[in-house]
């Protein structure tokens, strides 16, 4: 039954409302459906290719049903799934990628987005190339060349948070019928109207809010009409899907993301703010706090930030760096974030080849922090701990 009227309600009524159609019976939710084929009544219809749904590979009620919720989210004209974050990079690199075209990436990109480009892509005669990502339209504009097919985007970077100045960046692309996409993970097509600021394509690594519990592994891409062919046939051609139980937890996970960002953002400018007071620090790179680089720009195209920064710390000896890491008790060393718990992990820009366009101008190390649904307070207090075993480890 679909959802009668909800298209004049505010978003945070029409995700609640969204993708009602595909739900059966009067429950509220869609099925899971465990599928592959999907019988026909007679050849004849087989044949057709009219039925609204024809093998489990080109969708679901419940993975249309989580597509559909996305497109509410974003404001999208389609949204596709894959199996990942980064596959779903992948597919939108692919899908306009020329042999022989040359294509530009942000320096603050997430590392296995750069691997793509510089290891698939460049296999297949693409070449990516790496531009700052607080480059002006101006110096953009003198990177385009006939050859190029797509400008991409992350903002603010999920390591180094530069956040880019994504309307003047995308109008340069658009003048030139250049392409734009943009890995917007960050702000979880919540806090930033990407596609609205001109891109033509949004990347959620939905395996951090969306799905926010730490359990299930999920990619979309959200277009519009006029990327929507593109990333179709290259959706399409890779035969990229997702199964109904991940589909399933992540709508399950979106319908109460907005709540959770908001806790997540309480909890992180309240951190981020501690840590900004103590002399250990040398800087926090968090765009909501004032004072952080890019707070300016964040306040003008953002409406709220997640729970993910990073912080340098002054230069350390390596063993006592350790020593504030592995005693943490409420703050888990491991990949991804977006969870309702709290990650540490270091991010080391200075490594070989993490950033080719840019120089990281700190020496210290930078650890990224993801701040969960934890009392703030015991997490400050976790630090501060951390920070007393640090010194002691001097
Ligand atoms: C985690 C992440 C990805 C990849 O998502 P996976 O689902 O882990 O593959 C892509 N981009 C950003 C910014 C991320 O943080």
């Amino acid at each position: 039954m679909p959802s009668k009227g909800t298209r004049s309600k505010r978003r945070t009524t029409r995700l609640i409302h969204a993708a009602r159609q595909y739900t059966d019976y009067g429950f509220v939710n869609p099925a899971v459906y465990h599928a592959s084929t999907v019988l026909a009544p007679d050849l004849a219809t087989y044949e057709s290719g009219k039925r609204p749904y024809t093998y489990a590979v080109y969708g679901t009620p419940t993975t249309r049903a989580l597509e559909a919720a996305m497109c509410e989210l974003q404001g999208a004209h389609g949204c596709r799934l894959a199996p990942s974050g980064l596959a779903a990079i992948s597919c939108v690199l692919l899908a306009f990628s020329r042999s022989g075209g040359h294509i530009l990436i942000s320096d603050s990109v997430y590392g296995p987005t750069r691997r793509m480009a510089t290891g698939m892509l460049a296999r297949l005669g693409v070449e990516a190339e790496f531009y700052d990502p607080r480059i002006t339209a101006a110096d953009l504009a003198g990177l385009m060349r006939p050859q190029t097919t797509l400008l991409f985007l992350e903002s603010p970077g999920s390591n180094t948070f530069e956040v880019q100045d994504v309307p003047a960046l995308t109008a340069v692309a658009k003048e030139r019928g250049v392409a734009c996409a943009i890995d917007d993970t960050w702000p979880a097509g919540w806090f930033f109207d990407s596609l609205g600021a001109g891109c033509d394509v949004s990347i959620q690594a939905a395996t951090k809010y969306q799905v926010g519990h730490s359990d299930a592994l999920m990619g979309t891409v959200c277009y519009t009409r006029d990327a929507a062919s593109a990333i179709e046939a290259a959706h399409t051609e890779l035969g990229l899907c997702v199964s109904g139980d991940d589909a399933y937890l992540t709508l399950r996970g979106l319908r109460t993301m907005e709540v959770r960002l908001e806790r997540h953002q309480k909890n992180a400018l309240k951190v981020a703010s501690w840590l900004k007071e103590r002399p250990e620090v040398e800087e926090v790179f968090y765009p909501a706090l004032p004072g952080a680089p890019d707070h300016e720009l964040w306040k003008r195209d953002f409406t709220g930030a997640s729970g993910l920064f990073s912080i340098a710390l002054k230069p350390v000896p390596e063993k006592a760096l350790h020593a504030f890491t592995d005693g943490l008790e409420l703050f888990g060393i491991g990949a991804s974030w977006g969870g309702y718990e709290s990650l540490i992990l270091r991010f080391d820009p200075h490594r070989a080849g993490a950033r080719t366009a840019t120089r990281w101008p700190l020496d210290g190390p930078l650890l990224r922090l993801h701040i969960g649904l934890e009392d703030p307070d015991d997490l400050i207090a976790d630090l501060d701990a951390g920070f007393g075993r640090m010194k002691e480890a001097s």
